[in-house]
């Protein structure tokens, strides 16, 4: 697994704002705007499903499905949350660890 900061093209920092836009009939946008030098750096498309919301539960992740327009059944739905969950947690915990050894001072 590649694990890579965001770097703000024009002013080299790593610091950023996402700002999540919705729009009607349209994908999810995260738009990635440098928290220094307030250019844009960045615009991610959400895929359908695709967006997790940390400590928000099983309604976010329930409107996040709703607004996809996938249809699935309630089990399926709880089991999908479940499994979501615990992927991201566990990738998030190993993408910590990768970004502290390439950045560690020797
Ligand atoms: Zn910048």
């Amino acid at each position: 697994m590649e694990v890579h900061r965001q770097t703000c093209q024009l002013c080299g920092s790593h610091e950023q704002r996402n700002l999540l836009v919705r729009e009607s009939g349209e994908p999810d946008k995260v738009f990635v705007e440098c928290a220094k030098c307030h250019e844009l750096v960045a615009r991610y498309i959400v895929s359908p499903g695709g967006y997790f919301h940390a400590h928000r539960g099983y309604e976010s992740f329930l409107r996040g499905v709703a607004r996809s327009g996938e249809v699935m059944s309630g089990k399926k739905l709880t089991e999908e949350f479940e499994e979501m969950q615990g992927q991201v947690e566990a990738r998030f915990e190993r993408i910590k660890i990768i970004l502290a050894e390439k950045h560690k001072v020797d």
